[in-house]
């Protein structure tokens, strides 16, 4: 898929709307539209990257940003537990192809 025609780069480009929980230099934060859980947010790089394996080496500080961002958005809700997701690839359920993180919290998890 192309940039052009991805959702999560027209929420980026702001010609689609959502909820948003937080928009640094280089990610923006998302409240999922189907929320598993009580929080449950999406972490996206700004830029199109579709997998975790089309990362590279270039992108190593915007890998750490998006684990490092999980601090701000834990201390936001007030939280210390939570969960970090990526579903990679069509056949782990990435139902979007641009690279995210799913934050979920608030409620027991099981599991893992
Ligand atoms: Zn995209």
């Amino acid at each position: 898929m192309s940039a052009e025609s991805c959702v999560f780069c027209k929420i980026v480009a702001g010609t689609l709307p959502a909820d948003i929980i937080l928009d640094t230099e280089d990610l923006l934060v998302i409240k999922d539209i189907n929320p598993q859980a009580p929080i449950h947010y999406l972490i996206l790089p700004k830029k199109h990257i579709e997998t975790l394996l089309d990362l590279n080496p270039m992108d190593t500080l915007l890998a750490s940003e998006l684990l490092m961002i999980t601090q701000r958005l834990a201390n936001k809700a007030g939280i210390k537990s939570f969960r970090l997701v990526a579903n990679n690839g069509k056949e782990a359920n990435q139902r979007v192809p641009h690279l995210h993180l799913h934050f979920v919290a608030g409620s027991k998890m099981t599991g893992f």
